[in-house]
């Protein structure tokens, strides 16, 4: 892929309201910052090429290199990613009790691994009332706080940046399927600098359907009498959305719980939702999810000798819980995960944002033709 600059990244991404606000670009030079959810440009900068272009998820994504890279083999569209055994899990006796968002295997592994020293500072995300905050930690006691999911785009990825300037050489990031993109393509240093160091030793991914605009969150949530206090003072505890066919998203603040019928949140999904491919974080060591009919437990897709080594570890060591999955439940996890593929690509493909075989050219997405025509010829649910 050819690297392009800053003017590029508006063009292609921020003018096309593509930019998930993942805060990749956040943080490495003067002229990116973000406000509520919303990357912005704050003056020009002339760089012909740059890392914001080329770190970013929504700027050519070449599959067929990042599966080279990271699992040895060609991109061949399975729906849940490369992997290599998928379990239900739980945080362990070892974990003390926090507002996990379901079972708390994200934040016992990423403990886990901050004690062991596989990593040397974690990126996560922590909450300011209702607007997401990328925070860098470095002990068990944070990683906990960070707990639970804030279902709006969040800038996390400023905070690899951060730590990147602070000299960490082997974070831990948690990451949504667009973050972990952004960080898959970070560690292959498309910049060809000298001298550059992987600055990420485990990813760890979030499955995402969709996440939601803040600035469209909190005016919204500002409008309703029975909450508007709690969001002005700042007193969000959790919010979820139950599994099917409950259709509403749960939140909690001090006080109260209110639920908001799916219906009228929809309407906030950011944009660029529609055109992301990958619902279970697929440049991942290890996914997380929650497990559908088993309240309290995640989903773990396991994709790595490394992510294989931390679930083993952390079992041994009480820090997790683990299961077998039912085959059903994996078909159905595999179906939903098809049918967002195949509605991107269908709709990257409509925008003109997908390069196939010997095309050039700025686009989102980069492919083989016969994965794109596999998926797209799939009928919803078809797995
Ligand atoms: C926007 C969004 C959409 C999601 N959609 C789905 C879905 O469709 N299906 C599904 O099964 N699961 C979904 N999840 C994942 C699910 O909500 C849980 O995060 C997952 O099951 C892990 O649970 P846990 O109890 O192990 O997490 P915990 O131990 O509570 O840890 C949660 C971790 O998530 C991180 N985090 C929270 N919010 C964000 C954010 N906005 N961006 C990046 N990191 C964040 C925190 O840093 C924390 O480390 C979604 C999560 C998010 C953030």
């Amino acid at each position: 892929m050819q690297v392009f600059g800053s003017k590029e990244l508006l063009e292609d991404v921020i003018n096309r309201d593509l930019c998930i606000g993942c805060g990749a670009c956040v943080g490495r030079c003067p002229y990116f910052k973000s406000y509520k959810g919303k990357t912005a440009m704050l003056f020009e900068c002339d760089l012909s090429e740059g890392r914001c272009f080329a770190h970013c998820p929504k700027v050519e994504v070449d599959l067929d290199s990042l599966s080279t890279t990271f699992f040895q083999k060609a991109y061949d569209g399975n729906p849940l990613g490369s992997y290599m055994e998928i379990l239900g899990a739980k945080a362990g006796d070892k974990i003390a009790k926090a507002e996990f968002q379901n079972g708390g295997s994200v934040s016992a592994l990423i403990a886990l691994a901050l004690e062991t020293g596989l990593i040397d500072a974690a990126v996560l995300t922590d909450r300011e009332g209702i607007i997401p905050t990328p925070r860098l930690v470095t002990n068990a006691q944070e990683v906990f706080e960070c707990a639970s999911s804030k279902y709006m785009a969040a800038p996390t990825l400023s905070a690899l940046n951060n730590g990147i300037e602070q000299g960490f050489e082997r974070m831990g990031v948690v990451a949504t399927p667009c973050q972990a993109t952004a960080v898959a393509k970070i560690r292959t240093n498309p910049v060809k600098r000298a001298n550059f160091i992987d600055p990420v030793n485990l990813v760890i991914g979030l499955f995402c359907t969709w996440a939601l605009d803040t600035r469209q969150m909190l005016s919204f949530l500002s409008d309703q009498p029975d909450m508007a206090d709690d969001i002005r003072s700042a007193d969000i505890r959790s919010m979820d959305i139950p599994p099917p066919p409950e259709e509403v998203m749960v939140i909690e603040t001090g006080t109260k719980k209110t639920k908001i019928p799916l219906k009228e949140i929809r309407p906030m999904i950011c944009e660029s939702c529609q055109f992301c491919p990958d619902m279970t974080a697929e440049w991942s060591d290890i996914s997380v999810g929650a497990f559908e009919g088993k309240p309290g437990w995640n989903t773990l897709v396991i994709r790595t000798k490394k992510g294989k080594n931390l679930v083993e570890e952390a079992v041994e060591k009480g820090y997790l819980q683990v299961e077998k999955i039912p085959e059903e439940s994996i078909k159905h996890l595999a179906g939903a995960a098809l049918n967002k593929k195949r509605n991107s690509f269908i709709k990257n493909v409509e925008k003109g944002l997908v390069n196939t075989g010997e095309k050039e050219g700025r686009s989102a997405i980069r492919l083989s033709d016969d994965v794109l025509k596999k998926i797209t010829a799939q009928k919803e649910n078809a797995v």
